[in-house]
């Protein structure tokens, strides 16, 4: 076709940031997936927040998770990193200003660059009513906060039109549940009910335990680190499919908006915690073919 021909339509690749809620770095290291890292080298990131809310802001503002360099100026650092859109996007041109004066990376792609845009949430601190619904053609809280499959299967790539899709992944979140594992099952941890509990697991539900518990229990701290292991492991079949599903000219980003903490220094989850481990998160992105 003639460039004349094609000038007033929309370029770009199709971009999936896929965004596993809660997921620790070496917890995504010891579950070794395979899928996943065929898109490009697996770096450990420091997220800019500690949950989900304003984590899942800067990524819509198109900041993710930095690498803590030093000797740079912090400015020059984002403003690098932001470059990086040219080739997820496969476009040329964009830097941070172009999302001025707006700042958000949906409205951007939606109105200057012609992308569907569409959301996919678990958490319900994401649901559509938040702020963070700005820019999106379609933002929808699933049915069920621990199904990236359900996801996968309501994606679509129109030809016509470069797509935009986030997905907020919550089978790596408290209690780190695989979708068929009925919820009587799943494990209970006085603190998080009481105290401790998150504003996101709040939300997402959990009664309320009166019994006394200690709750610095170690094994019981350790067998829900692994759950999120054995979570990340299932996700990778999942992602696999998403794999199979996207076409060629699709970009995708894997990483997380927070770790969790899981005993250590007397820490459990993730929120109002200092401690580099609900920093930590795994990043890695590319083409899958
Ligand atoms: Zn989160």
């Amino acid at each position: 076709m003639p460039a004349s021909q094609n000038r007033d339509k929309p370029r770009g690749n199709n971009y999936v940031l896929v965004i596993l809620d809660s997921c620790r770095y070496d917890s995504f290291v010891a579950a070794k997936p395979k899928a996943m890292k065929k898109l490009g080298k697996l770096e450990a990131r420091w997220s800019y927040a500690s949950w989900t809310s304003p984590s899942h802001y800067n990524f819509l503002i198109g900041l993710m998770p930095h690498s803590s360099p030093k000797h740079v100026y912090a400015s020059e650092y984002y403003k690098k990193d932001f470059l990086r859109f040219n080739e997820r996007l496969g476009l040329q041109d964009i830097e941070f200003k172009s999302l001025v004066p707006q700042l958000y990376l949906p409205a951007f792609l939606k109105n200057s660059l012609g992308y569907r845009t569409h959301a996919r949430v678990s958490l319900p601190v994401l649901n559509p009513k938040t702020i963070l619904n700005n820019g999106f053609d379609s933002y929808k809280l699933m049915d069920k906060h621990n199904d990236m499959r359900a996801m996968v299967k309501e994606l679509e790539f129109p030809e016509d039109r470069p797509s935009f899709h986030l997905l907020n992944v919550g089978e790596t979140h408290y209690p780190y549940a695989l979708p068929d594992e009925p919820p009587d099952q799943w494990p209970r941890i006085s603190g998080v009910h009481g105290v401790f509990k998150h504003l996101d697991d709040e939300v997402v539900g959990g009664k309320l335990l009166t019994r006394k518990e200690k709750f610095f229990d170690n094994q019981k701290l350790e067998e829900l680190r692994q759950r999120q292991i054995t979570a990340v492991k299932y996700l990778d079949r999942v992602v696999e499919e998403l794999f199979d599903l996207v076409p060629k000219n699709t970009y995708i980003t894997i990483t997380a908006d927070h770790g969790e903490l899981f005993g250590e220094e007397g820490f459990f989850g993730h929120g109002p915690v200092q401690h580099n481990k609900v920093f930590e998160v795994p990043f890695l992105e590319g083409k899958i073919r």
